[in-house]
């Protein structure tokens, strides 16, 4: 018998460094599997289909809600986010542990679906800081970059009640802080 696989939710405020430290985190636990969400928001430079995300249409996503394909879904920054049933019980199924980027709301609605999912909020080490990150990711134009950071405080409120938090201060020192909550939690 495999020893069944965990769900490891990463949350944190748009900006903070989700991505970049769980690819580090992957790099050091490559058994990990990503969760590959859909949504409804346009792709990134560099961001590819079934990759980053599956990339849908308003009317495909709805029509996925209508189909109940999502374990959980959101409406974040206008734009619709879900996680398909498929792919996390195939993975789970076989003993597959899965990192899932997502947002809090999210993270509080799987932890009610899967009780020993490993959920993890990162901080930025400041306001100021997380402002200029997003900033400099260049990805978004100045008013969606301010729609990103008045969800803050609403971050920050779910993501202090998170079993476990870490201040993306270094990504270096973040990534291996996540991996050893990983590693001493499965
Ligand atoms: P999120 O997925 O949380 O929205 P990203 O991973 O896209 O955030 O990171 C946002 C920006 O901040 C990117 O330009 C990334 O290179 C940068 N970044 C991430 N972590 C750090 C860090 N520890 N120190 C400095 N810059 C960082
Ligand atoms: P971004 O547009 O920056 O990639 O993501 C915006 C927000 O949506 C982030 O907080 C990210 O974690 C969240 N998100 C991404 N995928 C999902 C998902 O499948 N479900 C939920 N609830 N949130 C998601």
């Amino acid at each position: 018998m495999n020893k069944p696989g965990r769900l490891i939710v990463i949350s944190a405020a748009s900006g903070t460094g989700k991505s970049t430290v769980i690819k580090e985190v992957m790099k050091q636990l490559p058994d990990l599997v990503f969760s590959v969400s859909s949504t409804t928001r346009k792709a990134r430079d560099g961001e590819r289909e079934g990759v980053h995300y599956h990339f849908l249409t308003h009317e495909e996503f709805k029509r996925r809600i209508e189909e109940n394909r999502f374990v959980e879904w959101e409406e974040v920054y206008g734009e619709f986010y879900g996680t398909e049933h498929e792919a996390l019980e195939r993975n789970l199924k076989i003993g597959k542990s899965i990192i899932l980027d997502i947002d809090v709301m999210g993270g509080e609605h799987l932890h009610f679906l899967y009780p020993d999912a490993i959920l993890i909020f990162l901080y930025p080490p400041s306001f100021k800081e997380l402002r200029r990150r997003i900033n400099s990711r260049g990805s978004e134009n100045p008013d969606i970059i301010s729609e990103r950071l008045a969800r803050f405080p609403l971050e920050k409120e779910k993501g202090n009640k998170y079993p476990f938090r870490v201040v993306n201060d270094d990504v270096q020192r973040a990534a291996s802080e996540v991996v050893n909550i990983i590693k001493e939690n499965s």
